[in-house]
């Protein structure tokens, strides 16, 4: 079957090859590959710079956000049948405490694996096994949209943290501000927006397409190339009482930590490779974080809850603003295309390779 590899630490080595089909264990799915949506990780693997190959392997097969359909199911699959949709999830457990408790986004060790990231093949193949407890199914109503799951699983994750976060106290948050407007900043503000907030959204960028998407949203858009971070506070009229980072960038993290109002949350959703450093005013910084009540989490990966959680919000999404979600799928390219489809991803939001429907054969 046609696959895409990429070698870790070789720059733009991503790759049609040839594999074969896997076979299918006893508590195992056959998942026929139909999207695979490619994010920022995928990048950043094709580039060298993340990512590491399954033991004894020298490729990896990367996608991790994938939509496909049920083909085979082992002797041992208790619910998922031939035709069902769906998308897995990315992190596999190791024998830690978090990970025992089924809670491997917090997994304390490290030893993790990540299918199509860290030490696992992805799902940017025809075909992909795994083991019906790490398969969620999603409605068929969904369509094609479902590709959008696994992103939305980690902006459900950042938001269900921000809120558990604040049964600190008796928190009623008004507004809230997503940095950045990739897929996860878009589908965030999306979840934001039905939780009944005001949203702010911050980026470089102007752009008409997002600009659609904004206004279809009731989100106050600033572009950072024209206004500093710190007025737009005062720009709403009001304290930002939540902020999502999602630009991955640690400058943008650290001012959303001034930015944030009194008893605000800043939940960090994001990395970028490197070691910049910048120079802050450290008294100010700890003054404003200790007077001003303030919270700082760290969200990475998504809990399966962030998947079903992701399933409702997508359809409440669709019903509320039909057709939004469709325009953050704004290219689809065969795989034989993988190299022009990665080099698109910056004038893109979501970008997804789309699989020819194959038969099984071995
Ligand atoms: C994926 C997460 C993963 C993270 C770090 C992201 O692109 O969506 O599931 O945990 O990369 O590898
Ligand atoms: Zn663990």
């Amino acid at each position: 079957m046609k696959a895409i590899a990429a070698t870790p630490k070789e720059e733009k080595s991503a790759r049609m090859v040839e594999v074969p089909v896997p076979g299918v264990g006893d508590g195992e799915v056959l998942v026929r590959v139909r999207l695979v949506g490619l994010d920022g990780t995928d990048r950043e693997i094709d580039e060298g710079l993340y990512g590491d190959p399954p033991d004894g392997e020298n490729f990896l097969i990367i996608g991790h956000e994938s939509l496909g359909e049920v083909v085979e199911v082992g002797g041992r699959v208790q619910a998922l049948r031939p035709g069902d949709r769906v998308v897995a999830t990315v992190r596999r457990p190791d024998d830690c405490l978090n990970c025992q408790e089924g809670e491997y986004d917090m997994c304390l060790e490290g030893n993790y694996t990540e299918r199509g990231i860290k030490g696992r093949h992805g799902y940017l193949s025809e075909f992909y096994v795994e083991e019906e407890e790490f398969l969620v199914k999603v409605p068929k109503v969904l369509g094609d949209l479902a590709v959008l799951l696994e992103p939305m699983s980690v902006a459900e994750k950042a938001v269900r943290m921000a809120f558990s976060v604040q049964e600190r106290m008796r928190w009623e948050p008004k507004t809230a501000m997503v940095t950045g407007t990739g897929t996860l900043g878009l589908l965030t503000a999306a979840i934001l927006r039905l939780g009944g907030l005001a949203v702010a959204s911050v980026d470089r960028s102007d752009n008409d397409h997002k600009a659609e998407i904004f206004s279809a949203l009731g989100v106050a858009h600033f572009n950072t190339k024209k206004i500093n971070l710190h007025a737009i506070p005062k720009e709403l009229g009001c304290q930002i009482d939540l902020i999502v980072e999602e630009t991955g960038s640690s400058s943008v993290a650290l001012h959303s930590m001034m930015v944030v109002g009194t008893n605000g949350v800043v939940v960090l959703t994001s990395i970028t490779g490197g070691d910049k450093k910048m120079e802050i005013c450290s008294d100010c910084f700890n003054q404003g974080l200790v007077l001003g009540n303030k919270a700082v989490v760290g969200s990475a990966n998504a809990h399966r809850r962030d998947f079903e959680e992701g399933i409702g919000h997508l359809l409440t999404i669709e019903n509320r603003w039909p057709g939004l979600l469709r325009k953050l799928i704004t290219a689809k390219y065969p795989p034989e295309k993988i190299r022009e489809a990665l080099d698109s991803m910056r004038d893109n939001i979501k970008v997804a390779i789309e699989f020819e429907p194959q038969e099984v054969s071995r």
